[in-house]
């Protein structure tokens, strides 16, 4: 149907809108339940170093699938979390989940590489940020050398001056450090001699672009010398074909992170697929 609401001017609300709005406020409110109820679950997706096929890392994706709305992707629910603040407690969660299958893992003599979180930036406006999710891996029993914080590029540079010393601080207690899209936010190349990081991670959607566009495939090989000469290991993300694949090992690139190798997957999956076998006694 069709509501038109008359406060001196005139408003016409069509049904999408309505559904779209009708739809955040659903996910709103069940949102504050997902915790509680058990809703959510990581996912955890490889990163394979291509020249020795060895995996270097992965990274956690959180998932939320509810009993009545069914799956609800990350990118829908993820903003929503930011704007109400519930991404406090999920990034809590998140970590914390991290934590215990390390433990997990390492407790039956797994070899494990690093686990990437993903922050929001909104999480940086805590200023203890990083005390606190030191403290969040001290509690249990984690090694911050284990754990990758990501932070996208846009939310990196948006505040620069509150981020830089949070990641700063990052360092000191020993986590790594990830910028994640890199090259789609602002770029300002020069910041990057500030920033404490460890790993620069390629947009996907230069990837994506890598054998249609040939300015795509400059920007790529730029950013992958680039870290080399800045010492910093370089993850390509959502590779999904052969042929970019292959242009990324021309292209001298480490890490691959995207469906072409594996998609993000259960701890059951990636134990059989990447952890056994590799046993550390
Ligand atoms: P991101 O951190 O850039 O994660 C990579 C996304 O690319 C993931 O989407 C992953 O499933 C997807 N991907 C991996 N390989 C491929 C590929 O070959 N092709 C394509 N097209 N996509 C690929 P996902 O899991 O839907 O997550 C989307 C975004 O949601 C993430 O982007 C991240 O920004 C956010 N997110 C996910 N989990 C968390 C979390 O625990 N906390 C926070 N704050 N954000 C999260
Ligand atoms: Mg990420
Ligand atoms: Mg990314
Ligand atoms: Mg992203």
């Amino acid at each position: 149907y069709q509501a038109k609401i008359q406060n001196g001017g005139c408003q016409f609300f069509n049904d999408s809108i309505i559904r779209t709005f009708l739809r955040k406020l659903d996910l709103e409110n069940e949102l504050r339940w997902a915790i509680s109820r058990n809703q959510l679950t990581l996912l955890y997706q490889p990163q394979v170093n291509i020249k020795t096929g060895h995996l270097n890392g992965m990274e956690a994706l959180i998932r939320w699938n509810h009993p009545t709305l069914g799956p609800v992707s990350p990118v829908e629910f993820i903003p929503i979390a930011e704007e109400t603040g519930i991404i406090m407690d999920i990034g809590k969660w998140v970590l914390i989940e991290v934590c215990k299958q390390l433990n997990r893992w390492l407790s039956a003599s797994l070899v494990v590489p690093t686990i990437a979180v993903n922050l929001s930036a909104r999480q940086f406006l805590a200023r203890d940020l990083a005390s606190s999710i030191s403290d969040i891996v001290g509690e249990n029993c984690c090694d911050p050398q284990h754990i990758v914080i990501e932070i996208t590029e846009s939310s990196s540079m948006n505040d620069i001056e509150s981020v830089l010393p949070i990641l700063h601080e990052f360092k000191a207690f020993g986590f790594q450090i990830a910028i994640d899209d890199f090259g789609k936010g602002y770029s300002a190349l020069g910041y990057m001699k500030q920033f404490p990081i460890d790993i620069l991670k390629i947009d996907k959607s230069f990837v994506q672009e890598l054998t249609s566009d040939s300015k795509s495939a400059v920007i790529t090989k730029a950013i992958i010398d680039m870290s080399h000469g800045m010492d910093l290991r370089v993850i390509a993300e959502g590779v999904e074909t052969q042929e970019q694949l292959d242009r990324l090992r021309m292209m001298n690139c480490d890490i691959i992170q995207g469906y072409v190798i594996d998609p993000p997957m259960s701890t059951e999956q990636l134990e059989i697929r990447y952890l056994k076998g590799v046993r550390s006694t």
